[in-house]
């Protein structure tokens, strides 16, 4: 069962959300909520099935979901609560998060805090002006890693990898394993762009080639990827002449950046870094928004999951703290409500710690006139806190009760007091 407000409520279960919402539990922070869209808590981790995670965390090299449920294992002890396969479709400035599920339908919920760590998403074909025909089997290499690793399906036979990220880089000697042939990884720029580790470990050890500084210009193929041409390029990137090679293959995987997902934080009023693609924050990952943190890949791309996680912490401790503060500031307070036949009340709230000497004067307006004897009264819930009797009430002549101090342990006991004027 839902509720209507969490002290944190973070968006992503990959290892950023995940320590996230761990460290806001440790931290303090009562209601804690993740919402994942996967049937599954972990994020990419689950398809990362090859080692390497854990290292600088718990010296240890696990494999990404080994890496994984060492979190899962915490979220559920400490009790965070958790909505999978709920997708959050917008969220607002002052925290208002609608998501849909096939669980709970559409759900609007409002949270103290909320860690936003949606990850990343991979550039596509579109995204580079891939050219050539349009035939089935281009994919990116996350794509196929999720296909491969998860839904247990060899997405061709014959690769070339464009581009030397580590996620092209370790779906190279992947695919190896499986009985594929991987002709080449074609890098455009003079260096590699993923983690050296990747290169000696996927590339040099399973004997693939690695080409700087080349491309693939064109698609060819119809129904399905026939080869592609690769081709050098020069300083500015531009091909150059005469160093075409067309290379068979039946699949080809992009493995040329990620992109942090944003489009969330955006609707937040989240203001992003033009260089680094997710939110500017600060040292605790607050981002412009107050009570809006982000961590992991929505922030910048990692190299390291171990990495992410950190940022997930810090971003959780903060978070939990800036939400501990608002439920401390929202106790001191009792919220004026206006009731039955009241347009407003004013005040709108009381501060619990400066009712003190004199009585409190309420002003507010009414909705209806009431010709004849009415009651002006404050209630907690069903108890009666204070009540004056006039002789009518009319919307053009401001009401006003005087809440007595006898009545103010009353008032310190409420969270809010409802202001009725009603016949008598
Ligand atoms: C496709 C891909 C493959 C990768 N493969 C490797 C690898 O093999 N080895 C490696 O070391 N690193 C890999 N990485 C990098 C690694 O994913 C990151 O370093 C790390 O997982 C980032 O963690 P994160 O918590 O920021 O995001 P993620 O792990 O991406 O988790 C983000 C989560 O947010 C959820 N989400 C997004 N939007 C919403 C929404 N609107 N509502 C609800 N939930 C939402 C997603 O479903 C996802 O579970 C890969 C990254 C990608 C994108």
């Amino acid at each position: 069962m839902l509720k209507e407000m969490y002290d944190v409520i973070v968006i992503g279960s990959g290892p950023g959300g995940l320590a996230a919402a761990i460290e806001a539990k440790k931290t303090g922070a009562e209601d804690v909520l993740i919402i994942e869209r996967d049937k599954e808590l972990g994020g990419i981790l689950l398809q990362c099935i090859h080692n390497g995670f854990g290292v600088e965390i718990f010296k240890e090299d696990y494999t990404g979901p080994t890496y994984a449920q060492r979190f899962i294992s915490d979220v559920h002890q400490l009790g965070v609560e958790t909505l999978l396969d709920a997708m959050v479709l917008d969220i607002s400035p002052n925290r208002h998060i609608y998501a849909i599920s096939k669980w709970s339908g559409f759900a609007e919920l409002d949270a103290r805090a909320i860690v936003l760590s949606m990850g990343a998403r991979e550039r596509t074909r579109a995204q580079i002006r891939l050219r050539g025909t349009r035939p089935a089997g281009v994919y990116t290499a996350g794509t196929a890693q999720r296909f491969t690793n998860i839904e247990g399906y060899l997405p061709g036979k014959r690769f070339v990898i464009l581009g030397s990220g580590d996620i092209g880089m370790i779906m190279a000697r992947r695919l190896t394993f499986e009985g594929a042939k991987v002709e080449r990884v074609l890098e455009i720029m003079p260096f590699l762009t993923g983690l050296t580790r990747n290169y000696v470990q996927c590339l040099l050890d399973f004997d693939i080639p690695l080409q700087l500084r080349h491309t693939v210009k064109r698609i060819m193929g119809s129904s399905r990827v026939e080869a592609v041409e690769a081709v050098q390029v020069d300083e500015k990137w531009q091909p150059i002449a005469g160093t075409e090679e067309i290379i068979p293959c039946d699949t080809l995987l992009l493995s040329v950046g990620l992109i942090p997902e944003n489009e969330l934080s955006k609707k937040a009023g989240v203001v992003l870094d033009p260089v680094t693609g997710g939110p500017f924050v600060d040292e605790g990952m607050q981002t412009n928004v107050a009570g809006i943190f982000a961590a992991g890949n929505v922030v910048h791309i990692y190299d390291l999951v171990d990495w992410v996680t950190e940022a997930g912490s810090v971003a959780g401790r903060a978070a939990a703290k800036y939400a501990i503060a608002q439920r401390q500031e929202a106790a001191r307070h009792v919220k004026m409500q206006a009731g039955q036949n009241v347009r407003y009340v004013v005040p709108h709230r009381l501060d619990k710690e400066s009712l003190v000497e004199e009585d409190q004067k309420l002003q507010m307006r009414v909705i209806q006139p009431i010709e004849g004897n009415v009651w002006v009264e404050v209630k907690d819930g069903d108890e009666l806190v204070a009540r004056k009797g006039q002789r009518y009430a009319r919307p053009g002549e401001m009401v006003d009760i005087k809440l007595p101090q006898k009545a103010y342990d009353a008032v310190r006991k409420a969270d809010r007091l409802t202001v009725n004027v009603v016949p008598r």
